[in-house]
């Protein structure tokens, strides 16, 4: 299991030292002598278990650094899953001087990534819509590539990239070694293995990997938003994400817990890019401890430390339900997830009562609570300024604790993006330090500060 025993650069194990990987998880430790090999692989793992540093290591592994061609493009289902990846190939990066990794999302400039483009690349990240978009208008060249990586393979499949990525094989040379990495196995990702790799090898690690701690419970219900209410009472989740199968149900659903002293967020498919972001950070900086999301809004979205998952509405299918209940629990830590169904659903549970592991139980047995509330600990601050303008957490901070200003304690996550940033500040203290960012500086420099 030591990553020593690969053949890798010095550099590239300074650098898995320097990440604390002490050793290859099951994943790593069946695809990487693989990878290096040059085979095709399909890879099935759980959420988590280090897939990403599985091909990053691989494709760091075999580029030609002094040639600036494309040589390796990894697809995502998600902007954030991009997001996620590049930092993950930067990091495993680090060590290795120039090399240049790009990502190409939806939702953002098209003409800024034509600049960006313009100065050649290595590596490309991104979704199947915009790379094929920048193929297209060939602005994007292809004909260099060594490895092509689908990363969530079966999650873009579910949300309909087939054709898109169909259509980027065009565009890419057959002699290639071709990557599949997926959290479930099915019939579809063994076609589409079968249509775009050669003699793929088939690993499968999910049974060796340490099964995470999820209390599974199933209640049923003809209230749905008051036994939900009981759930909260009864088990007090720091933080949990509610899902449920429509975005009208997404919205009104926290609605009415916000009427019932329970502060929700909604995340669904009708957000603009800005205001999901100011949605995510919100839930992750403890500023909203309740998060209601739609299956596909929720995808990519990667919060440690979750601790309940509500299923709010039956799943359509089983790996929906799989892949909900996978977001607690994670790393060792115990997780909750509840199920509700409503008397006339009874059937659609009948698959789960046949697995163990899984309880049933009455509403009944929740411990009711008056005057329950679920208030955030914190509250979110925007400065219209980031890291565009050389802002650093630690400016923020300064400019909030100097002077006899508030403590260190009082002031949660930072989260600093090009041109804004986010600061979770404790309850109490929001008002002294809307005042202190608003009359002072940073960096010595004004910016527009506001409460989200
Ligand atoms: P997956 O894509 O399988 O869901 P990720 O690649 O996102 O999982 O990895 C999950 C976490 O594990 C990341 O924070 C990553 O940095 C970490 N990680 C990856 N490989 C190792 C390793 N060998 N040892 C320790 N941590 C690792
Ligand atoms: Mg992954």
């Amino acid at each position: 299991m030591n990553f020593s025993k690969l053949s890798l650069t010095k550099e590239m194990l300074q650098t898995i030292d320097s990440l604390d990987y002490n050793e290859m998880t099951p994943i790593q430790a069946e695809t990487l002598p693989l990878i290096l090999k040059g085979d095709d692989v399909i890879a099935e793992a759980k959420t988590g278990s280090g897939k990403t540093a599985a091909f990053g290591i691989g494709l760091l592994s075999c580029l030609d650094v002094k040639t600036f061609r494309i040589q390796s493009l990894i697809l995502c289902p998600t902007r954030e899953l991009v997001d996620q990846v590049t930092k993950e190939l930067r990091r495993l990066a680090r060590f290795q001087h120039n090399i240049k990794i790009l990502m190409l999302t939806g939702g953002e400039s098209f003409g800024k990534q034509l600049g960006s483009l313009t100065h050649q690349a290595h590596i490309i990240v991104g979704t199947p819509g915009r790379v094929l978009k920048h193929l297209k208008k060939e602005s994007l060249v292809l004909s260099n590539l060594k490895t092509l990586v689908l990363d969530e393979a079966d999650r873009m499949l579910d949300m309909g990239f087939i054709e898109e990525i169909e259509k980027v094989l065009s565009f890419v040379p057959k002699e290639r070694q071709t990557l599949l990495f997926s959290a479930t196995y099915n019939n579809e990702i063994l076609a589409i293995s079968k249509k775009i790799q050669k003699n793929a090898i088939n690993i499968k690690t999910t049974e060796k990997e340490v099964q995470n701690k999820i209390n599974q419970e199933f209640y049923e219900t003809n209230d749905k938003i008051d036994t939900l209410i009981k759930i909260f009472a009864n088990y007090k989740p720091q933080n949990v994400i509610v899902f449920t199968n429509t975005k009208l149900e997404a919205k009104e659903l926290a609605e009415s817990l916000i009427q019932n002293k329970i502060d929700a967020l909604a995340i669904h498919g009708d957000l603009e890019q800005y205001e999901r972001n100011d949605v995510l950070v919100q839930f992750a900086n403890k500023s909203c401890p309740v998060l209601i999301a739609t299956d596909v809004a929720a995808r990519g979205l990667d919060i440690k430390e979750l601790s309940m998952v509500v299923n709010y509405d039956l799943p359509h299918a089983k790996e929906t339900y799989i892949h909900r209940i996978g977001r607690t629990g994670r790393a060792g830590a115990e997780g909750i997830a509840i199920t509700l169904y409503l008397d006339r659903e009874m059937h659609k549970i009948q698959e789960y009562k046949e697995d163990i592991g899984k309880k049933f139980l009455d509403i009944s047995t929740l411990k009711k609570e008056q005057g329950f509330e679920m208030q955030p600990q914190y509250v979110t601050l925007v400065i219209e300024g980031g890291k565009k303008d050389k802002i650093r957490a630690g400016d923020i901070l300064g400019a909030l604790t100097g002077d006899v200003g508030l403590q260190g304690s009082n002031i949660g996550k930072i989260d600093i993006y090009d041109r804004q940033s986010y600061v979770a500040i404790e309850n109490l203290h929001v008002d002294e330090a809307y005042k202190k960012l608003k009359k002072g500086k940073i960096k010595n420099k004004k910016f527009s500060v506001w409460i989200l």
